[in-house]
């Protein structure tokens, strides 16, 4: 059985991952109204990553017999200044992300809950990845500048993820 702290922030978690979706798929929208379909897909895919890490730790709450609580998910941002600043937000979110999972690696660890710390481990190691991916997207843009011809060429390299 999950300790009722453990259980409340596991449920915070749950709702964190739910924003990060959210926040996706809020910049595939933006893409989409820029014309960048292929960085549209990319967020669109983001989006199904981040549900399937909200139902990661949804289903975890119910196998250790405790209750999920699932609460208000906040609006994200529509508009954003450019491509570049969307990869800027994007870095910074997964870095609280990352900061947000390793409390709670913190917080397993000081009531002695293995199971947790296990299923906390391969978020521990997803937001490597994600860090990793938000800073090469970044540089790429970055090198890409506000040149539109470089942007789109960008773009159409994006619209093969996931085929
Ligand atoms: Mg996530």
């Amino acid at each position: 059985m999950l300790s009722k702290t453990m259980q409340d922030a596991l449920n915070e978690q749950i709702n964190k991952e739910y924003y990060s979706a959210y926040l996706y798929l809020s910049m595939s929208a933006y893409f989409e109204s820029i014309n960048m379909p292929g960085s549209a897909k990319w967020m669109r895919a983001q989006y199904d990553e981040e549900r399937a890490h909200a139902l990661k730790f949804f289903d975890y709450i119910n196998d250790r017999n405790a209750r999920v609580a699932l609460k208000t998910i906040e609006q994200p941002a529509a508009e954003f200044a450019s491509p570049v600043a969307v990869w800027e937000t994007v870095l910074e979110h997964e870095k609280k992300v990352t900061g947000s999972i390793h409390k709670l690696y913190e917080h397993a660890l000081k009531e002695n809950d293995y199971a947790t710390q296990s299923l906390l481990k391969w978020f521990i190691d997803e937001q490597v990845e994600e860090e990793k991916n938000a800073t090469l997207m970044l540089e790429r843009f970055k090198s890409g500048g506000n040149q539109p011809a470089l942007l789109l060429m960008l773009d159409g390299h994006f619209t093969k993820r996931g085929e």
